[in-house]
């Protein structure tokens, strides 16, 4: 499947839909979930144009990933986590839902379920706090 450069994360990269960001560089950009799965949910997407994992360039995988490092460390002391997931997915049949390559960054509690993949909107304000705060920790 060809890349679509209408799905909703190139056009967070473009400013053409918002996002409550919270890091950026020339290379990557973080940004709050908005249907987070818990409290602190971020996600890093590479600014080029990519789907999923096998058809990323492994320079830019490489500096994303180190956004994703960078960020992971910054929402486990906002939210004083004591362990960080980082999950991404690769086509449908994996669970994913936007086909431009990210990572989703959660924080993980002992006993603490996640809420469903994708499914609850949390409110704006809750995710500009938060998002607040993580910047905070970078
Ligand atoms: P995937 O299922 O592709 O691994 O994850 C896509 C993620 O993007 C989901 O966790 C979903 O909640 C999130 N998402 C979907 N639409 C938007 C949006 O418009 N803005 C933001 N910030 N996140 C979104």
């Amino acid at each position: 499947m060809a890349y679509d450069p209408n799905n909703i994360f190139a056009k967070i990269l473009r400013g053409e839909a918002p996002a409550f960001t919270v890091y950026e560089t020339d290379h990557a950009l973080a940004f709050m979930d908005i249907m987070p799965q818990v409290d602190g949910h971020t996600l890093v997407v590479p600014k080029n144009d990519a789907e999923n994992l096998h058809d990323a360039d492994p320079v830019i995988l490489g500096e994303t990933i180190k956004v994703v490092q960078t960020v992971a460390g910054a929402v486990k002391k906002a939210f004083d986590a004591p362990g960080i997931m980082i999950a991404q997915l690769n086509g449908s049949a994996a669970g994913q839902t936007v086909f431009h390559l990210h990572f989703h960054i959660m924080p993980r509690f002992q006993g603490l379920e996640f809420k469903l993949h994708a499914r609850s909107p949390e409110d704006p304000e809750k995710l500009k706090s938060f998002a607040e705060k993580i910047r905070q920790c970078l």
